[in-house]
């Protein structure tokens, strides 16, 4: 006996997403089933519905997940029915070589579960979790590792971005970059993920924090949540930040788009010596190429970076203090509150660069 829920269902790649029901098992030994209050739509799910990204269909999509546990399966310890949980879609093994190396956002089985079924359709069909997550649902069934506890004041339409764009934004200038008090950043790109980095910057004690953004309708935002300066994407934007820095370029450039032009970008605005640090998940047919002579003379660091290089278990407290101490604005973050039948628009929103983060809200009371 399983359980019916809601879901919306990619039943093929480049096609769009239908709300139908979805039969999920009771979840197994180490596995917990989760009640969704919120989940935000992130550039990612796009990129997965659209075939960027990899995907086994039919899926349900959603990785921005919060909601509160249903019941747990056999030998999950630290959770009960009732617990709101944030879900974390790298979740860690802890036994894996690169977990034991401290690099969790890399465990070698974090994507384990995108691969496996976890339920069906109501023809049979077999259905899989998108990054292992499936949270555009009202109920889903992940690994007990993929569950982080929150305190019960947090509200769980907010607490649904620390999930993906608050911890890899955020994390790309904490952890990644590491961005130092007085030191420069510039922030490509105001998506969700955008915005959280423009957060982080001023958290590090940044300054100036430059955001580059084409919709001018983000500036005020942007402003809000700690930029000095907010630019649009023009040919002399490396000289309009080099007059900003001291004539030399930024010492942190935090690309939040994930295409050619914008890396290339945030490699140009960065001074010699410093940091480019790409966050935005491009594709695999978008090249950019550097002459031989400017990796050597400028002495710039370029580096991926993977879910804020973020051990959520780790982050997610951290980022809650900031959050309790009003430093870190979740709130702002959220410019529409969706209902499961309107992904579409916010996948359409994405595309076109409008807003910050979509949220399905399923329960209108939290
Ligand atoms: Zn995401
Ligand atoms: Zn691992």
């Amino acid at each position: 006996m399983g359980t019916v829920v809601q879901a919306a269902v990619l039943r093929s790649v480049g096609g769009p997403l239908a709300v139908e029901q979805v039969e999920l098992p009771e979840p197994g030994p180490g596995q917990v089933r989760v009640r969704l209050a919120a989940t935000g739509v992130c550039h990612s799910d796009l990129s997965l519905a659209r075939g960027t990204l990899a995907q086994p269909v039919p899926a349900v999509l959603g990785h921005e997940g919060a909601g509160t546990v249903a019941a747990v399966g056999e030998g999950v310890a630290g959770l009960a029915a009732g617990d709101p949980v944030v879900l974390n879609w790298t979740p860690p093994c802890r036994t894996c070589w690169f977990c034991l190396q401290g690099e969790p956002y890399l465990c070698e089985r974090a994507g384990d579960a995108a691969q496996r079924p976890y339920g069906r359709l109501r023809d049979g069909t077999p259905v899989h979790p998108g990054l292992g997550v499936g949270a555009f649902a009202t109920e889903t069934v992940v690994g007990a590792n993929a569950c982080i506890r929150l305190p019960a004041d947090v509200p769980l339409v907010e607490a649904a971005l620390l999930g993906c764009a608050v911890l890899t934004g955020v994390g790309a200038v904490r952890n990644a970059a590491r961005v130092r008090p007085g030191q420069s950043v510039v922030v490509i790109g105001l998506g969700g993920v955008g915005l959280a980095a423009v957060q982080g910057a001023r958290i590090a004690g940044a300054d100036p924090i430059v955001a580059v953004e084409l919709a001018s309708d983000k500036a005020d935002l942007a402003r809000r949540l700690g930029a000095t300066h907010v630019l649009a994407p023009s040919a002399d934007l490396g000289k309009r930040i080099r007059a900003l820095t001291g004539g030399r370029g930024a010492d942190h450039a935090i690309e939040c788009v994930g295409r050619a032009e914008t890396i290339r970008s945030a490699w140009s605005v960065t001074r010699r010596g410093g940091r480019a640090t790409v966050v935005g998940l491009g594709s695999r047919t978008d090249t950019l190429t550097f002459n031989a002579l400017e990796l050597t003379h400028f002495a710039r660091t370029l580096a991926g970076c993977m879910y804020g290089d973020s051990d959520p278990t780790a982050d997610v407290p951290v980022l809650l203090d900031h959050y309790h101490n009003r430093r870190l604005d979740l709130r702002a973050l959220v410019t529409d509150e969706i209902t499961l039948d309107d992904v579409e628009d916010a996948f359409a929103r994405l595309a076109a660069g409008r807003g910050a983060r979509s949220v399905i809200r399923f329960q209108p009371d939290r």
